[in-house]
């Protein structure tokens, strides 16, 4: 292996306490991850893979032995440390589902990469990649109830990315899917790994996610043995119960050292005293459901208004909107101002604007430069009424010195972007939608002239010479 591991175990062990005993779920295991590299433990259900996952990712700490991170003990790191690696440095994608239900799709990919201190902007527009990376962009205000199964485990892998973890740890992530949506989890993952920069330590049951791995590590009883030969790494070997496996095929033994102990029904004795309370308990139960079904109902209720709300608010920001650039001039200190405008298409209803927060770039050699704006940086601080008027927001920016003109000679291709929060009312308590806008301009160089112009680009003589040509989105 070249380079240091990203994980590795020394002869680590994890014992959990039970009633009837210990049981010994990890077992002396020693395994290395490179970077970058893709690795599938697999084995019987209760083998010990989940908590071998967990080992890994330093949620719980062994009872022998060591696990590093980057060449560093999980022990000898601070809480900050180990949040710090959790959060930024590590994906995890475990079986439940970790998005949260009040979120759409987008601020949930966004999330951790603002409570890590991404500026917001950045955030949404790296949620709104990886979105696009696991086939989910045009999903992006859904809520996670509104999406299926796959689909959420699609999101969570956004979420996972979009933070650019060095290492991956999945636990069975294609689990519970149908055949469809398991292969487009395990397409992805193929691609990350193709990809190179992630390493991807994945538990599984799954033959199509085992195959895509680097190697295949087994486990039976806690400890590594030797994986099965790819040939007979088939659905069977992995593990999965088939209808002709007999139940002790697929799942891993009781483990041998517990105290027996022989399931029992509840005595007669204990039925008997449990008699009168059970009265008194399917009563309660009753009053119980009633509440639970008021609080469900109202509930409901509660989401709905919100639902009705953010309709309103989605409506005004996507449809009662617009929003485009008006004119753009070239000002004597060589500095250009951009006049943003806002229009309200409705005359029945005005809507508030909080913002736009607006960001430049100027493309050069293929890509797009930021450019610092000087128009003030508290405009998303402000919240704008729009009525009957149509509102005007300059932007005032500069080009650094250099040539640009790559696309079409003597101009600049500038992008202006600008993100906006719109609402029905101004005092806070409406609903809320963003609205992430980007204009795309080719600005005349003004220190050409118009002749120099034509000439460049083949144009005849008499050519109107635009200021500046408003761009299709693009
Ligand atoms: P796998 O992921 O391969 O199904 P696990 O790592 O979940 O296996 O479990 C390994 C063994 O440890 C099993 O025998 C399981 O019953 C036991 N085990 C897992 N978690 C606990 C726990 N919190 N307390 C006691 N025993 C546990």
């Amino acid at each position: 292996m070249s380079g240091q591991p990203v994980l590795e175990t020394r002869d680590v062990a994890l014992a959990y306490a039970t009633h009837r005993g210990t049981i010994s779920a990890v077992a002396g295991v020693s395994m290395q991850v490179a970077p970058g590299e893709c690795v599938a433990i697999c084995g019987r259900s209760g083998s010990g893979k989940s908590t071998l996952l967990a080992l890994l990712g330093g949620l719980c700490a062994p009872t022998s032995g060591t696990v590093l991170f980057s060449g560093r003990p999980w022990t000898s790191l601070g809480a900050v440390e180990i949040q710090a690696a959790r959060a930024e440095q590590i994906g995890f994608l475990l079986q439940e589902s970790v998005l949260l239900p009040g979120l759409r799709t987008i601020d949930n990919v966004m999330l951790p990469q603002l409570i890590a201190g991404r500026d917001h902007e950045s955030a949404f527009a790296e949620a709104q990649e990886m979105l696009a990376r696991v086939g989910l962009a045009e999903r992006w205000d859904a809520y996670p109830a509104e999406l299926s199964g796959g689909q959420q485990r699609r999101v969570a892998l956004a979420r996972t990315l979009a933070t650019k973890p060095r290492v991956i740890l999945a636990d069975e992530p294609t689990n519970d899917l149908d055949a469809y949506a398991e292969q487009e989890i395990v397409r992805i993952l193929a691609e990350i790994k193709a990809a190179g920069s992630t390493a991807i330590v994945v538990v599984t049951h799954d033959p199509a996610v085992a195959m895509i791995a680097d190697r295949r590590l087994w486990m039976e009883q806690g400890a590594l043995v030797d994986a099965p030969e790819l040939p007979a790494f088939d659905r069977q070997a992995i593990g999965l119960a088939t209808r002709a496996d007999s139940a002790a095929a697929a799942f891993e033994p009781a483990p041998a050292d517990l105290v027996p102990q022989v399931a029992t029904p509840v005595t007669m004795d204990w039925w008997r005293m449990l008699v009168p309370f059970a009265v008194g308990l399917s009563v309660a139960a009753a009053v119980l459901g009633g509440i639970d079904w008021f609080v469900a109902s109202r509930q409901r209720q509660a989401v709905n208004t919100i639902r009705q709300q953010r309709r309103v608010a989605e409506e005004m920001a996507l449809q009662d909107l617009r929003a485009d650039i008006d004119d753009v001039v070239a000002n004597v200190d060589g500095s250009f101002t951009a006049a943003l405008f806002l229009d309200n298409v409705r005359s029945d209803r005005n809507l508030y604007v909080l913002g736009p927060a607006t960001g430049m770039a100027v493309q050069r050699d293929g890509r797009w430069e930021s450019l610092p704006t000087t128009s003030s940086p508290e405009t998303m601080k402000e919240i704008r009424e729009v009525g009957a008027e149509r509102v005007f927001i300059p932007v005032t920016f500069s080009v650094p010195e250099g040539r640009y003109d790559e696309l079409l000679r003597g101009y600049l291709h500038v992008r202006i972007s600008a993100t906006m929060v719109v609402s029905d009312r101004n005092d806070g308590t409406g609903d809320l939608f963003e609205r992430a806008d980007a204009y795309y301009v080719y600005l005349r160089d003004p220190k050409l002239t118009e002749d120099e112009i034509r000439t460049a680009n083949g144009w005849a003589p008499k050519a109107t010479v635009p200021r500046w040509i408003a761009m299709p989105a693009h």
